[in-house]
């Protein structure tokens, strides 16, 4: 039985001689093939390769993820009214911390670690959410008639929310870092997958009934994505 090959990219180059694979945590499998090769000739090629990937892919797939944007210097809450400027303190001690004061958060400890920063300031959003969310989710089921079983809040990376078919919402800790009307829609279409599973025709009425400016919410949502602070 051929070996099932992972999905992989494929690059043409001008200066490349051979056929070469390179596996990074960020691209996964790209394949480096000459101009004018004929891929049709890579899984075979690939399949003979299949286990220096797999233990490759692997192998990557364990490394820490490299930040890829700079610490925020604040935190906007702006549907709950507030902005939360962030002061770190370089301490020599071994651990870092977070305290709130006025409008500041203030984060002591190994600052130049911004990997343990941008985790203690995730556990302090979450703890915000689980303060916040709880109560917004059940004023929508109220006002929409739409009921749930229960809620849990996380750090989801690609998901604004999510629902079980046993109708137990997950809510994003990130939606307190949006406007009030998207905080509103996410809770809406979260709310009507306890009615519909699927993304369907159906669906998306029943979304509509509740929230007509669901496709401009959806979109503004994509793109709000790509320039979240944390
Ligand atoms: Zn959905």
């Amino acid at each position: 039985m051929a070996p099932t090959l992972p999905a992989y990219t494929i690059k043409v180059s001008n200066r490349a001689r051979q056929v070469s694979l390179r596996v990074t945590r960020e691209t996964g499998l790209v394949v480096t093939v000459p101009a004018g090769y004929d891929i049709r000739r890579l899984p075979a090629i690939l399949s003979q390769k299949v286990d220096w990937i797999q233990d490759a892919l692997e192998k990557v797939s364990k490394l820490p993820l490299p930040i890829k944007k700079d610490l925020p210097e604040k935190l906007h809450m702006p549907a709950f009214g507030q902005s939360w400027r962030i002061v770190l303190v370089p301490v020599a001690i071994n651990r870092t911390s977070i305290k709130e004061g006025s409008a500041v958060l203030e984060i002591r400890g190994r600052v130049e670690d911004h990997q343990a920063v941008i985790r203690v300031l995730k556990t302090w959003l979450k703890k915000k959410a689980q303060a916040y969310l709880p109560a917004w989710l059940d004023r929508v089921s109220r006002q929409t008639g739409l009921s749930y079983q229960g809620l849990a809040i996380r750090d989801q990376r690609t998901r604004w929310g999510s629902c079980t078919a046993a109708g137990n919402i997950n809510l994003n800790m990130k939606l307190l870092l949006l406007p009030p009307d998207l905080v509103e829609y996410v809770i809406i279409h979260e709310l009507c997958h306890t009615r519909i599973m699927s993304h369907s025709l159906k669906f998306w009425q029943l979304v509509g009934s509740y929230y007509p400016e669901w496709r401009s919410a959806r979109k503004k949502l994509r793109d709000i994505s790509r320039q979240l602070p944390i």
